[in-house]
């Protein structure tokens, strides 16, 4: 048995149910390859979870990857006890957790919701402590800062101990903050930008501009193959790949090389969010950060925006490449990332980008696309690929 605790999700009041039952039904879909064995159940403002014992390992692990939870606990789990049973199964749980043999510091911590019980919480502490410094020659109490805290829960209908906690990803559970359309590339920054927003309760969709024959299908594939790395923590995702190819050679042949960039984002942005509208998302995420490259300065991203009616998330704003990277390893997405393949972008950019375009003149010079761009547009919506991960 595993008792799930959740942190933020206990703050918010009267929908406090729909955070739970969000959290119960992600936590049942992590464990659907586990044995029919396996319940999941929800008891006064707690979560459990029954697993057959040599599957413990491997729910532990999957419960790790689910936003929401802040910590695991495995417990010994009892029906109603009295104090010399209570005594009997604190001394068991220490021996078949701990080794005896070798010293250790420890305190108890007892809880005890079950006001009928006959003795109060810090009397169970001491007599219980003393029963085990009287069985253990090894060890000692401290109660500051002890290697071993054992927590005994004294409930109405059942007793539990535990003295382990196994740190969960804390955040939201996926799907209790709405949906977002995340412009997703082959990159670093895009998968991270990703797992920050489902961390916050956002289910997502993707889209991704593929520009066949310039970028290859092991570059699509890559990207196919970040969605899955997303989606073991974000659940399942709609990726919708585009052919780019047309508008973007439209661009480069008729607009300012230095304005390539900006003007092929400022098409993405309005692609996505036809997309985005279309199934239902609230926002659009990338994987930008605020001067990392010229297209990301914040008069590049004025411009891009400004096509944008949807709000635009770029959790990654404020963060350092290198602490990107190692949100990338955490989630296990960077060696896929660094794969060689390239992307559009990386094709067809000018040697000197403007770092501070100005709005005025980016819309002027896309204007020279306008005897074509309705088609090409059409065309490019009706070109999306929809992969389901
Ligand atoms: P990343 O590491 O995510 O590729 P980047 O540092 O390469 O980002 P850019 O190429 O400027 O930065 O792209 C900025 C953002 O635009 C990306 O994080 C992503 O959200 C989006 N983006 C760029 N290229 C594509 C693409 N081919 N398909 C979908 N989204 C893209
Ligand atoms: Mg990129």
């Amino acid at each position: 048995m595993l008792l799930i605790k959740y942190s933020e999700i206990g703050v918010k009041g009267k929908n406090r149910y729909i955070f739970e039952d969000m959290l119960v039904k992600n936590i049942r879909s992590a464990l659907k390859e586990l044995s029919e064995e396996t319940f999941v159940r929800k008891a006064q403002g707690r979560i459990y979870v029954e697993c057959k014992e040599e599957e413990t390992e491997e729910a532990i692990s999957a419960l790790t990857k689910v936003f929401g939870i802040a910590w695991i606990c495995p417990l010994d789990h009892y029906g109603k006890l009295s104090f010399e049973e209570i005594a009997k199964a604190a001394v068991s749980h220490m021996e078949s957790h701990f080794s005896m043999d070798e010293p250790h510091t420890f305190k108890v911590n007892c809880r005890r919701a079950d006001k009928a019980f006959p003795m109060t919480s810090v009397e169970v502490n001491e007599q219980i402590g003393e029963v085990l410094l009287d069985r253990f020659p090894n060890l000692s109490v401290d109660v500051h800062d002890p290697e071993i805290m054992l927590h005994i829960e004294v409930r109405p209908y059942d007793v539990n101990f535990y003295s382990k906690q196994i740190e969960g990803l804390s955040g939201m559970p996926v799907g209790s903050s709405g949906k977002a359309m995340l412009l997703l590339s082959g990159g670093i920054d895009s998968p991270v930008a990703g797992y920050m927003v489902a961390k916050r309760g956002v289910s997502l969709d993707a889209v991704y501009f593929h520009a066949p024959p310039y970028t290859s299908e092991r570059a699509k594939q890559k990207v196919v193959d970040l969605a899955k790395i997303i989606s073991r923590y974000a659940g399942p995702i709609r990726l919708h790949v585009i052919n780019f190819t047309e508008i973007q050679m439209k661009i480069y042949e008729i607009c300012p090389h230095d304005e390539l960039t900006i003007i092929m984002r400022r098409f993405m942005m309005r692609i996505a969010e036809h997309f985005a509208k279309e199934t239902g998302c609230l926002g659009l995420v990338t994987g930008e950060s605020i001067g990392q490259v010229a297209s990301q300065t914040m008069q590049s991203m004025l411009v891009t925006n400004e096509v944008c009616t949807l709000p635009v998330y770029r959790p990654l704003c404020a963060f350092d490449k290198l602490d990107i990277v190692a949100i990338s390893e955490k989630i296990d997405a960077y060696e896929t990332s660094i794969l060689p393949y390239e992307d559009c972008c990386t094709i067809f950019v000018a040697k000197h980008p403007v770092t501070k375009p100005r709005l005025e003149k980016i819309i002027a010079s896309e204007h020279r696309l306008d005897s074509v761009i309705d088609e090409m547009m059409q065309r490019a919506l009706e070109s999306v690929e929809i992969i389901e991960i």
